[in-house]
C-alpha cells in the first residue's frame, strides 16, 4: 500500500476516535476517571514522539527554519486554544457558567478545529519521510484522540447544545483531522513547511494541554502512567525504528 493511501485511511481512523470520544461522552454510564489515565499515556507517547522523532527529521527536512517553525506551531495552538478563547482545558468540561455564551462554545471548538487540522498534516507528513515516522505518529495522535472528542462534546454540552449536535462537535474535529491528511497528500511539497509546524503542535498538545490535565489529578499513578507511555514510545522505537 502506498504511504497516500496508507495515510488517509489512518487519519480516517483518526477521525473516528474523535466521533468516537464524542459518543462515549454523550452516553452518561460511563466512569470518566479513566480519561485522565488514557491522557496521561497519551502525553507520554506525544512528548516522546515529537521530542525524539518529529524534531531531529524537521531538521532533517527543513534545515535551519525548522527551530522556527517548530516554535510558530507551538504558538498556533497557543493561540487559539487559550488566547483566543478565554477557558479552555482538556477534559471533561463541567464549568457550565464558563459557556453560557454561544459565541465562546465556538471559539474554542474552533481553537480545536485548528489544532485537530494539524493531527492530520502530522499524519500525512510522517508517512511523507517513512512508514516508521508515519505510524509513530499515527500512535501519538490515536492515543489522544479519544479525549479531543470527549473535551469536545462536553464543552457543547456545556453549553447547553442537544447531545446529537455534541456528538457533530467531535465528528467536526475529525473531519478536520482528515482534511490535515488530504491537504499534506495533495501538496505534497507542503512537507518542509508541514512536518515542523506539526511538530510544535504535537508538542504544544502533550506539553501544555495534556501535561496539566494529568496534574490535575491528586496521586501518583496517573503521573506514572506519563512513563508508561514515553516507555511505549521507546520500545516501539528500539523494535521498530
Ligand atoms: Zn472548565
Ligand atoms: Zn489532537
Amino acid at each position: 500500500m502506498g504511504s497516500i493511501t496508507t495515510s488517509i485511511l489512518l487519519g480516517i481512523a483518526a477521525a473516528g476516535a474523535n466521533a468516537f470520544g464524542g459518543a462515549v461522552l454523550v452516553q452518561k454510564d460511563w466512569d470518566k476517571k479513566y480519561l485522565r489515565y488514557f491522557i496521561a499515556v497519551g502525553a507520554g507517547f506525544m512528548l516522546g514522539t515529537a521530542m525524539l522523532e518529529m524534531l531531529p527529521e524537521s531538521i532533517r527536512v527543513s534545515g535551519p527554519n525548522a527551530p522556527l517553525l517548530l516554535l510558530i506551531g507551538y504558538f498556533i495552538v497557543h493561540f487559539f486554544e487559550h488566547t483566543v478563547t478565554s477557558h479552555f482545558h482538556f477534559g471533561e468540561e463541567t464549568h457550565k457558567e464558563e459557556f453560557a455564551d454561544n459565541h465562546r462554545v465556538f471559539s474554542v471548538i474552533f481553537g480545536l478545529v485548528i489544532h485537530t487540522f494539524f493531527d492530520g498534516i502530522a499524519i500525512a507528513s510522517g508517512f511523507l519521510v517513512s512508514s516508521w515516522l508515519g505510524w509513530v505518529i499515527f500512535f501519538a495522535v490515536i492515543l489522544h484522540k479519544v479525549p479531543e472528542g470527549f473535551t469536545a462534546s462536553s464543552i457543547m454540552l456545556a453549553g447547553g447544545h442537544s447531545k446529537k449536535n455534541a456528538w457533530l462537535a467531535s465528528a467536526l474535529l475529525g473531519f478536520a483531522t482528515f482534511l490535515g491528511v488530504v491537504t499534506v497528500t495533495t501538496f505534497t511539497r507542503s512537507l518542509p513547511a508541514g512536518l515542523p509546524l506539526s511538530a510544535g503542535v504535537t508538542l504544544y498538545v502533550a506539553a501544555s494541554d495534556l501535561i496539566p490535565e494529568v496534574n490535575r489529578e491528586p496521586g501518583t499513578l496517573v503521573a506514572l502512567a506519563v512513563f508508561l507511555g514515553v516507555g511505549m514510545f521507546l520500545v516501539l522505537q528500539h523494535f521498530f525504528h
